[in-house]
């Protein structure tokens, strides 16, 4: 599955000078929700991803996604591989589960995100799964931003990951442009204002 091609396609891969979540720069940004508004494509990769996390054998319960940009593929993924779907949210910054969603003690829970960069996310949902009595059995996602080493590649953990080395992470591409700190942005020293996507018609 060319992965890449899906989001150049979509329009997905936006290029401009762009703040991303953890604070850096970047002249890319993948803007999965561009590739997720058609549902058959979303399910085409959900069914990938199910299918590799499958041949792993790592058994799930259920399948956990931070919000706002895990839950699509979340659900999606969820769907595929026949299990439970639950989502966590901010509230004033704070990472929570709320909306009734119960999680039993060792119940095998799959982290899901639409990207993966550093996994920061991610990993906040995970430990909100794990004070309720959750077993993070892994981690997903449509893509890996190159920082964390996913199965089936040759890229290298890099220290800024934050994703556990002794559980799997599952993507189905890697996307390994570069980031920058604010103060070494080469877009920044060219006197352009960098954005967040999402706001500003992208
Ligand atoms: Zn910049």
């Amino acid at each position: 599955m060319d992965v890449k091609k899906i989001y150049m396609d979509a329009d997905a891969l936006l290029e401009g000078h762009f703040k991303l979540s953890s604070g850096n720069h970047s002249q890319f940004y993948l803007q999965s929700a561009k590739v997720l508004e058609d549902p058959k494509t979303a399910k085409l990769l959900a069914e990938a991803l199910a299918s590799q996390i499958k041949e792993s054998g790592v058994e799930i319960d259920t399948v956990c996604a931070p919000a706002l940009g895990g839950l699509i593929a979340g659900f999606a993924l969820a769907q595929a591989l026949d299990v439970r779907f639950i989502f966590a949210e901010r509230v004033d910054g704070i990472m929570s589960i709320r909306r009734g969603f119960e999680v039993a003690q060792d119940e095998k829970v799959l982290m899901c995100e639409d990207i993966i960069t550093t996994g920061g996310s991610a990993m906040e949902a995970a430990t909100v799964v794990e004070s309720l009595g959750g077993k993070i059995v892994g981690v997903a996602a449509l893509a890996n931003r190159g920082f964390c080493k996913r199965q089936n590649s040759d890229i290298a953990t890099k220290p800024n990951c934050k994703l556990p080395q002794n559980i799997p992470f599952f993507a189905l591409a890697d996307f390994t442009f570069e980031m920058y700190a604010p103060d070494a942005c080469p877009l920044c020293r060219d006197g352009n204002e960098a954005i967040k996507p999402g706001s500003r018609g992208n």
